[in-house]
């Protein structure tokens, strides 16, 4: 078994193979949301929440700040809750000038020791996904979260946490000034794109979040838990590459 048989057999593809022309061509699903789907408890009043509260720093104030002047603020924040829950900030990884951008929704136990996000079976998925693209963490990919503070027992994070957080990853963004934006699940879809919307009516369209292209795709840490959406995931990572490759 060769190394892209082995990747394909781990996201449950092998071997099914979908090419990337017919990727493209994938049809909005039908809503269809779910109580196992990461982001199902996040409403339509959380997100109008989350546009209006407090945020980080003032907000335009992060606006002027490089790299290490943001990764000092991110650890010294306390601006919401979660900060006296965690052992420490995740800021994110990667290449600071990637093509790519993928956004989690917050560090889960395993990143909040190590400090990085996406390193547990959750972050090997995800380090499988990208290798079937032929990606590599820290090498043109930058990863990130919504909040960088782990939420108490891995709950979603809480509409006034998001809107307090947000303006952390929008500096990280503008620093990076990636070509496209991958979504990792609902809580981050939802966040990035200011509205409440299910995974399925999101995934197979090409959306905008501040002049960058963004897709939407399952949470790896879903797709654990559902393995059977691991083919819709490769359809949608697929059509990524694709509008990277324009
Ligand atoms: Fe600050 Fe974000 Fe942590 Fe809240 S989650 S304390 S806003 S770094």
């Amino acid at each position: 078994m060769d190394r892209r048989e082995a990747i394909l057999r781990e996201l449950n593809l092998y071997p099914q193979w979908i090419s990337r022309a017919s990727a493209a061509r994938i049809a909005p699903q039908p809503p269809a949301a779910t109580a196992t789907d990461p982001g199902a408890m996040v409403t339509a009043g959380q997100i109008q929440q989350a546009s209006a509260a407090p945020a980080a720093g003032g907000g335009t104030e992060l606006g002027k700040l490089g790299w290490a002047e943001l990764k000092q603020r991110v650890r010294d924040c306390t601006v919401c809750k979660l900060r006296a829950g965690c052992t420490q900030t995740v800021f994110g990884v990667g290449d600071e000038k990637a093509d790519w951008l993928f956004v989690g929704e917050g560090p889960g136990a395993d990143e909040d020791i190590r400090g990085e996000p996406f390193v547990g079976q959750a972050g090997k998925l995800l380090d499988n996904m990208l290798m079937a693209i032929k990606l590599k963490r820290g090498s043109n990919v930058y990863i990130a979260n919504i909040v960088k503070c782990r939420p108490p027992g891995n709950r979603n994070p809480e509409a006034d946490e998001i809107a307090a957080c947000m303006p952390y990853l929008q500096r990280q963004i503008e620093l990076i000034q990636p070509k496209l934006i991958v979504a990792l699940g609902k809580v981050a879809s939802n966040a990035l794109l200011g509205r409440e919307a299910t995974l399925a009516s999101l995934r197979g369209k090409v959306h905008d979040y501040r002049g960058v292209k963004l897709i939407v795709t399952y949470h790896p840490a879903y797709l654990l838990r559902s393995p059977a959406e691991k083919a819709k995931a490769w359809q949608d990572l697929c059509m990524a590459v694709d509008i990277m490759n324009g």
